[in-house]
């Protein structure tokens, strides 16, 4: 079974423990207005015009291919406590593949974690969840309303994949990106904090704010909303920190 692949990023260290390769599908279906992969949303190739020259980023891979670049690392991947990371876009939209994948993973002993926004049918979930190390589960708000109005989905069913998952007993980390203006003000982190405090979680991982994928949205002409907005201040992280430490362990990506 092939998959649709938008990149295979080797010696990556942002996601996941230890070296680790991540494979980045194709493909998502939430608009998050902050994203820093827009190259991943289509499901379609684009083509990225950079002044060195223009990159197309979408191709399908066969598994058989696949696996043998996430395996080319394997040494580093043991003697670093590392793996691969399937990331995206949108993982949960190629379960089928994924899973695929995944299963030959296990059986080659290379640990696997699954960053996702959950927002899928359960079934997709369940088909990863033999395979899975740990989730890196993206948490974005507490507020149906804003998540519909800004992220472009229904909140419960991300909600309810979550407890679901949990209730499987699956390692969960969840992860919170600091978005100025839609997650910050301390009503925000209130809401998101009780809630996850109902789903027993005890730990999350703060992602702060950064303007990374500013300059490929220039090079796929589209626009970028936070393009003028700049990353958190060292106060302003404090300050979220604080209020998150409130009702958690707290581990803050610089
Ligand atoms: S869910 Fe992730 S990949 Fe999809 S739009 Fe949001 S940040 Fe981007």
């Amino acid at each position: 079974m092939d998959a649709n692949i938008a990149n295979i990023q080797h010696f990556s260290v942002g996601d996941g423990d230890g070296i680790r390769a991540t494979l980045f599908f194709k493909g998502c279906n939430l608009r998050c207005p902050w994203c820093h992969n827009p190259e991943t949303l289509s499901a379609a190739p684009v083509t990225l015009n950079y002044p060195a020259g223009a990159q197309i980023c979408g191709r399908r891979m066969t598994e058989d291919a696949i696996f043998a670049e996430l395996t080319e690392d394997a040494d580093f991947y043991r003697e670093s406590g590392g793996g691969v990371t399937f990331s995206g876009g949108e993982v949960l939209l190629q379960a089928a593949a994924a899973a695929k994948l995944a299963a030959r993973l296990k059986a080659a002993g290379i640990s696997l974690f699954i960053d996702t926004a959950g927002y899928a049918p359960f079934s997709a979930v369940e088909a990863l969840i033999p395979f899975a190390d740990a989730w890196l589960w993206d948490y974005k708000t507490a507020s149906p309303q804003k998540f519909r109005d800004t992220v472009g989905g229904d909140l419960s069913l991300v909600e309810e994949n979550l407890q679901k998952l949990l209730s499987e007993g699956a390692s969960v980390r969840i992860r919170i990106p600091l978005i100025p203006g839609f997650n910050t003000a301390e009503e925000d982190v209130s809401l998101i904090c009780a809630r996850l405090k109902e789903f027993g979680i005890t730990k999350v991982d703060l992602l702060p704010f950064h303007r990374l994928g500013s300059g490929k949205y220039e090079a796929l002409g589209l626009a970028y909303a936070y393009r003028e907005t700049p990353p958190q201040t060292a106060e302003e992280k404090s300050r979220l920190r604080k209020l998150y430490e409130n009702y958690f362990t707290v581990t803050m990506e610089s």
